[in-house]
């Protein structure tokens, strides 16, 4: 299910402790990716995304798959 583009969710996104996460999303305030939309920003595929590993939003919104920045959620 995707995600709720929320200001709850927005705070528990663990996006800005990822890896991938870099100036660039910071500058645009980019986050919750899988709520919203994939970045504008240029992410880098080689890095560990982190949301599978410890993010509520995915683990509550029971999602499957990663690297939401650079694809977006597919549903
Ligand atoms: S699953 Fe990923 S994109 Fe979605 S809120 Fe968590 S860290 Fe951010």
């Amino acid at each position: 299910m995707k995600p709720k583009n929320s200001a709850e969710n927005y705070g528990k996104c663990l996006c800005m402790q990822c890896p991938l996460y870099i100036d660039c999303n910071k500058a645009e305030a980019e986050r919750i990716f899988c709520a919203r939309t994939k970045s504008e920003c240029a992410m880098d595929s080689g890095k560990m995304c982190r949301c599978p590993i410890d993010c509520p939003v995915y683990s509550e919104n029971k999602l499957a798959g990663a690297y939401f920045c650079i694809t977006g959620l597919k549903e």
